[in-house]
């Protein structure tokens, strides 16, 4: 057995208003005054002073406002490495990711991208890149993914939705300010919860399970049913709490894998664009034969509180459509040996995917 040596985010910092110490925290990673500190901003914050003024601009700092509205893609991350070359006589001295799992993943990728060779693409799949990234810091303003942590950036490229996973992918940085949250409108704070919720229910029920993974694992899923299910928290303590759900979320899948849901899901935001976590908790409702308990604590938690899910999004699709989708899920093998095992392709034949994807 050869045990995965894994490298983690290096430094954290966790606190109502530890976004304010950004400056000091960057400051002494700067490389000299031509080398910038590049921010990638959720644009859902231009405008809002409250965030905005404090973010640490100096010297040619520069902030890209960037919209969350679709996934992020190979071809947008190649534009944005070729635009900050082309503007900087330097290699940026960082990248400053705010802004949910989009905007981290952006962050990630561009800043592996300005150090590797060649276009994005190539290197989605499993240890491609070969240097190390510039340096790197996620501020997530939306809880759930886990990408604040994850070694992976998941992009959407000509021919797959795949991450870019590679031991440099990690952030060198973290701030994790539960109070960025506050504004997170009350569908999609669940539907980036339930992504945190199937992350644990794919890694406790997943083949790959191991007591680190489990340990993250239960500790998530407790915070998760505390969330969604007792629903008796104050405001803040919810947001403190599901910024911690997130990362312990994220812990697990590092030394295990995800499952059935995002192999699913991961076809239907690859066709339809729909995005990660409103696609997981649509696939995620028919998936009682692979995760049974799971999938009645969620429609549970669906009901308490009060969300209506799409329905009837692949009843019109052609088989070309469906065939399309089953070639993305079914290319994310060790998702299906998570989930199934090593024979899983005994059982997870393209006629019981397009069965399942026929129901959503
Ligand atoms: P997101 O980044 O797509 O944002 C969802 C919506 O919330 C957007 O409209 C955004 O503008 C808005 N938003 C974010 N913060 C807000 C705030 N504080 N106030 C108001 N609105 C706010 O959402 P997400 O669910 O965090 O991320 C999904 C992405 O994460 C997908 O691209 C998925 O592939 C990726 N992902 C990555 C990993 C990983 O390990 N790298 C894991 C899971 C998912
Ligand atoms: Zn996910």
């Amino acid at each position: 057995m050869n045990y995965k040596n894994y490298p983690m985010v290096s430094k954290v910092v966790f606190g109502r208003g530890s976004f304010n110490q950004l400056g000091d925290i960057i400051s002494p990673k700067r490389l000299n005054v031509n080398a910038p500190f590049i921010f990638f901003v959720d644009d859902v914050f231009k405008g809002n002073s409250w965030l905005t003024s404090r973010i640490p601009l100096a010297y040619n700092d520069k902030v890209y406002y960037i919209s969350a509205k679709e996934e992020p893609k190979t071809s947008q991350i190649d534009e944005l490495v070729e635009k900050i070359i082309l503007d900087y006589s330097e290699r940026p001295s960082g990248i400053i990711g705010i802004g949910g799992g989009t905007i981290l993943d952006i962050s990630k990728a561009v800043s592996l991208m300005l150090t590797n060779n060649g276009e994005s693409k190539d290197y989605q799949g499993w240890d491609l890149i070969k240097n190390p990234a510039i340096y790197h810091v996620g501020i997530p303003t939306i809880s759930g993914t886990g990408a604040e942590v994850s070694r992976t950036a998941i992009l959407t490229g000509p021919k797959l939705k795949l991450g870019i996973n590679s031991d440099y992918t990690p952030f060198d940085q973290v701030i994790l300010d539960p109070e960025l949250t506050k504004g997170v409108p009350k569908d999609q704070w669940f539907f980036t919860g339930m992504d945190c919720y199937i992350h644990c229910i794919e890694s406790l029920n997943g083949t790959y399970l191991n007591a680190f993974s489990q340990s993250y694992g239960e500790k998530a899923f407790e915070l998760c049913k505390e969330l969604f299910l007792d629903g008796n928290l104050k405001e803040e303590e919810a947001q403190d709490k599901l910024m911690m759900a997130s990362w312990h979320g994220g812990m697990s899948i590092a030394y295990s894998q995800v499952g059935v849901a995002h192999a699913i899901s991961y076809g239907l935001s690859y066709l339809l664009g729909i995005k990660h976590g409103i696609g997981n908790c649509i696939v995620f409702e028919h998936l009682e034969e692979f995760y049974p308990e799971g999938v009645k604590l969620f429609k549970e938690m669906k009901a308490k509180n009060e969300i209506e899910l799409p329905k009837n999004i692949c009843t019109e699709l052609s088989d070309r459509e469906i065939n399309i989708m089953i070639d993305v899920a079914l290319s994310l093998e060790p998702l299906w040996e998570n989930a199934i095992g090593k024979n899983w392709k005994k059982t997870i034949t393209r006629d019981k995917l397009k069965a399942l994807y026929k129901k959503m």
